[in-house]
């Protein structure tokens, strides 16, 4: 086999091998079908019993919440933005913000298309480089819920603990980070997540939440929008995108050999403290962006002394092996995506690299 790229890209990104492995030596053939799991109806058994396997795994990893149920739906965590408010933003309700970044604003737009909306806390003003206080949060008294990116993918800042929301339903952008760490689930009501970055391919968006927030009815929004239609038919109301369920499968099946959730988390700040460290130790050379207490574990974000010089960075790079540095177009600079499948390996190697192209360049 070819070397592998070091891949840091955003998203879609690096999945692990072994699961690249495992879908490649049953692709033709799945399991005695005879067929590819792609080739073969999503009402057959085979299917369903891999389809209900993802959920089962999914809840496990969060160890089996009470009341909780999964969803497999489409149209990306964009879609998301748009559906939360669609059926939980009822009349004479306030849908509640926390802006922290691109995707919080991206949700709260799509918000406003529906009805009322407030912000509850935002970072802004600094140039979403923090997460703002979370101590003091605006509750209109009529909020339906609250909503939070709980890792900004383009600025590169995360939540290091979740906002107290008492009865109001906290619900959670977790696409750059939903398994990166341990996480106690029953704080939210719904949490959601593309699954193009730590859970597999791009295609499916995960829904976890309740399931009485998932049943209530809403009558005048189209079929396909209700998360009723999901839950009453076990995600299978029309076509899944049955290939990337799969993939998420196998993506789980990986986590849990690797030792769940604590290993990811444990794996993961190794990983990120090598390269914060890097930064830190650079003498200015490297410069993070966020602040340090709110830093990223997925997503670290640096700059350096001039947009030439981050140019030729991601020039060098590449020529290394190095996929994926070059920062989000929207805010420039550097970022390297280090989500649950990138190894440690390739950080290493990153670190390294950044060690030489100082002693070159500084
Ligand atoms: N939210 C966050 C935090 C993201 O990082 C992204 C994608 N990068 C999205 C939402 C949008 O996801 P999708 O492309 O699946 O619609």
């Amino acid at each position: 086999m070819n070397k592998r790229a070091y891949n840091f890209n955003a998203g879609p990104a690096a999945l692990p091998l072994k699961v690249l492995e495992r879908a490649q030596a049953e692709f033709v053939d799945f399991r005695g079908t005879g067929m590819s799991i792609m080739e073969m109806s999503h009402r057959g058994a085979v299917y369903e019993s891999v389809h209900n396997e993802a959920q089962e795994r999914l809840l496990r990893l969060l160890g089996n919440p009470k009341g909780y149920k999964v969803l497999f739906l489409q149209g990306g965590a964009s879609t998301q933005f748009a559906m939360i408010p669609m059926n939980f933003l009822k009349q004479g309700t306030v849908g509640s913000y926390v802006m922290t970044g691109s995707w919080a604003d991206k949700a709260l737009k799509e918000a406003k298309l529906f009805g009322e909306t407030s912000i509850a806390a935002s970072s802004k003003e600094d140039q979403y480089m923090r997460i703002p206080d979370l101590d003091h949060l605006e509750l209109p008294d009529r909020t339906a819920y609250l909503h939070i990116t709980s890792n900004e993918t383009i600025e590169g800042v995360q939540f290091q603990k979740y906002p107290e929301t008492g009865q109001v339903p906290l619900i959670a952008d977790m696409s750059s980070d939903i398994f990166c760490r341990v996480t106690d689930v029953n704080k939210f009501g719904m949490i959601y997540a593309g699954a193009q970055k730590n859970l597999g391919p791009s295609g499916v968006t995960v829904v976890i939440a309740k399931e009485d927030k998932l049943a209530e009815q809403v009558e005048n929004i189209p079929t396909m929008f209700r998360y009723s239609t999901f839950l009453k038919n076990n995600s299978l109301y029309n076509t899944p995108p049955s290939f990337s369920v799969y993939m998420v499968n196998e993506v789980l099946r990986w986590i849990e050999e690797e030792g769940g959730l604590t290993a990811m988390e444990q794996m993961n700040r190794e990983k990120a403290a090598l390269l914060y460290d890097g930064i830190d130790q650079s003498g200015g050379f490297y410069r993070g962006c966020a602040e340090p207490r709110d830093r990223s574990l997925m997503n670290i974000t640096f700059r350096l002394a001039s947009e030439e010089l981050e140019k030729l960075f991601v020039k060098e790079s590449e020529k290394e092996g190095f996929i994926g540095l070059k920062g989000h177009r929207s805010v420039g600079g550097l970022r390297a995506s280090t989500y649950n499948a990138v190894p440690y390996e390739s950080c290493k190697a990153l670190a390294d690299f950044m060690d030489v192209f100082q002693k070159q360049h500084g």
